[in-house]
């Protein structure tokens, strides 16, 4: 059971590892922690396991990875014995499942919950570092690893008079644990990402009406979810081994098939055929739908014009539909995957506001004013998304050698060793940092290989006699060169995406995740060959 008590091994404890969080990350980097005979503790801020499947329980909370692919495989017998219900799980069904894999592997007695981390220093001479909560406690600790998420700290903009909002106010990104009713109330919500696109035909169902503001239209692909068939499940955990494989050869992680033609080569008939044949079968995987899809202006248009006629197709009001239909690149911002959110505004309760060509000028007690026009509601939902991959781990007061801080050394940017280290921060690792592939892999499939990285380092450290593992500013500087030059040779950057940072204001606009999973772990695994070349070992 979670416990909010102060830890035994606090104030002055010596520990080998600190793990910051209790997702997918970082329970699995216990398990193998301990498994190497090391004494970790995960120091975990909220009151149960789950990370991102504990915070984000808004309505129609999903994943968009397919449920086969996005779990554990380095244990035969969890994956074997699990079964899900449905194609893509819902947040409770994911989050049970990782309530399973806490029992199953007795993590809970290494976790403290309810403990936010404030401060990791590190002591030089000692090569230790130390690790203090918010209630004070101190943990030393030899390595730190940051399994903080890539989408953990929200963003709430700077909206004027939000405090002055007289009734409910909802961030997706962290409801409430009890059920939240939107019977006969008048609902506004701020967003049209992924986790807006999931909750809109679901709270729609239930307010008596639903103001959607809108800034920018998105691209989404109907996920095609459904119930999991017993025997497809049972046909997928007969070669479950190779088929994880195979999906961990493909560009994302995961099983996207692409095809490898070019858009522009094919006829209009066959392109047609491919475009429908993705819509059908649904979700992320339409992204492969040509090799240069997300390569080139021209291929990606034509995507992007198959998108848009369905969009004309399915709203009925053509005003509305103009209004839904995206101008910008398809992938550029992440492709959103839903379940009946273009049909949401055929409802006569759902109304679609721009906010683009009238911003929101400020939140009023019963509702908001655009420079336009004022509107009314009773309870508002901030789907205004996350400060992602480096908002967390910059709202710790983390240092280095010398006493300098991460915020310093990362005020153009966040720079990184292959998205696991970072100089001047010895024994510090994060987990699907920066860097590395992340938020575009499967996220199970970076973080296993990013433990298994983790954990058989650290061994070989320990075999060795060592105390210290530390990039060196050389590496990184061509592995942050590296990321840059693959995120510019795609269409990435080309629009406002939290990929980039921009969507908060003032953060520095830099491509942060690494695209391309299988060269990531053949390079991983050359560093090894290479005897940890890029680090300086001590
Ligand atoms: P998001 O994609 O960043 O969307 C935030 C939304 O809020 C955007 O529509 C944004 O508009 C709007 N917004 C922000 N500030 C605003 C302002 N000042 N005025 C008006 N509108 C504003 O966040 P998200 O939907 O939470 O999704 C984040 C990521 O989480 C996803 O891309 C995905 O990786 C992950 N996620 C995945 C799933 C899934 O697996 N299916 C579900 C939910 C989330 P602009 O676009 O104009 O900035």
């Amino acid at each position: 059971m979670p416990t909010a008590k102060r830890d035994s091994v606090a104030s002055g404890g010596r520990l080998d590892a600190v793990v910051v969080g209790a997702g997918f990350a970082g329970m699995y980097l216990l398990h193998r922690l301990r498994r190497a005979g090391l004494s970790a503790r995960v120091l975990e801020q909220g009151s149960g396991v789950g990370g991102t499947w504990f915070w984000n329980r808004y309505p129609g909370a999903r994943c968009d990875v397919e449920s086969m692919e996005y779990s554990f495989k380095f244990d035969e017998a969890l994956q074997q014995e699990w079964v899900w219900s449905e194609r893509y799980s819902e947040q409770p069904e994911i989050l049970r499942y990782l309530n399973h894999v806490a029992d199953r592997f007795d993590l809970r007695r290494d976790i403290s919950f309810e403990t936010r981390v404030a401060k990791a220093h590190f002591d030089d001479a000692k090569s230790r570092w130390t690790v203090t909560t918010e209630r004070g406690d101190a943990y030393s600790a030899q390595y730190v690893v940051m399994a903080t998420g890539c989408l953990s700290s929200t963003n709430t903009p700077k909206f004027p008079g939000l405090d002055s909002f007289a009734g409910r106010v909802f961030h997706t990104g962290k409801w409430p644990h009890e059920p939240v009713d939107f019977t006969g109330r008048r609902v506004g919500i701020i967003g049209t990402g992924s986790s807006a696109i999931q909750t809109i035909p679901i709270v729609a169902e239930q307010a008596r009406h639903l103001t959607v503001f809108q800034r920018t239209p998105n691209f989404s692909v109907p996920a095609q979810n459904g119930p999991l068939d017993p025997k497809v499940q049972a046909r997928i955990k007969a070669r479950y081994g190779e088929l994880r494989r195979l999906g961990s050869q493909m560009p994302f992680g995961f099983d996207v098939q692409f095809n490898e033609k070019s858009a522009l080569d094919a006829t209009p008939a066959e392109r047609r055929a491919e475009f429908e044949q993705r819509w059908a079968h649904g979700g992320l995987p339409f992204l492969g739908c040509y090799s240069d899809l997300l390569y080139d202006k021209a291929a990606n248009e034509l995507a992007a014009d198959f998108i848009r006629e369905k969009i004309r197709e399915i709203v009925k009001d053509p005003k509305v539909a103009a209004l839904l239909t995206p101008d910008s690149v398809v992938g550029c911002k992440r492709l959103c995957s839903d379940t009946g959110y273009f049909e949401t505004f055929n409802r006569s309760n759902v109304t679609l506001v721009d906010v683009r060509s009238a911003p929101i000028a400020e939140i009023l007690p019963r509702g908001l004013r655009t420079e336009r026009q004022s509107y009314e509601f009773d309870d508002l939902i901030l789907a205004t998304g996350f400060d992602a991959m480096t908002g967390t781990l910059l709202r710790i007061d983390i240092r280095g050698v010398g006493g300098a801080t991460l915020g310093e050394r990362w005020a153009e940017g966040p720079k990184t060793y292959l998205g696991l280290t970072t100089a001047g921060f010895p024994n510090l690792f994060m987990m699907t940092g920066p860097g590395s592939p992340s938020v575009l892999s499967n996220m199970v499939v970076s973080i296993e290989q990013h433990v298994e990285w983790i954990a058989e380092c650290v061994a070989n450290l320990r075999a060795r006699g060592l105390e210290r593992i530390e990039a060196t500013p050389e590496a990184q500087a061509a592995w942050v060169e590296h990321v840059n030059e693959v995120a510019d040779s795609t269409l990435y950057p080309r629009c406002n995406s939290w990929y980039l940072g921009s969507n908060v204001p003032g953060k520095p606009r830099v491509f942060m995740p690494y695209l391309g999973f299988p060269a990531y772990v053949e390079k991983c695994k050359q560093v090894v060959a290479d005897g940890y070349q890029g680090f300086r070992l001590a």
